[in-house]
């Protein structure tokens, strides 16, 4: 079995800062805080204690 991380990483810089930002086109998206990459949020990221921020 492979063994899987606890939390997500950054797909670009692998940074662990990373964030929840509701967007209204995509939904639920984490964006990391160092670089500014962003994806479509998984459940796996739901589950990390990770910020989720309302996007306006
Ligand atoms: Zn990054």
């Amino acid at each position: 079995m492979p063994i899987f991380e606890d939390f997500p990483t950054c797909f670009a810089c692998r940074s662990i800062d990373l964030e929840i930002v509701h967007n209204d086109d995509f939904g639920p998206m984490t964006a990391c805080t160092q670089c500014g990459y962003s994806w479509i949020a998984t459940f796996k990221d739901f589950t990390s204690e990770i910020t989720i921020t309302k996007a306006s």
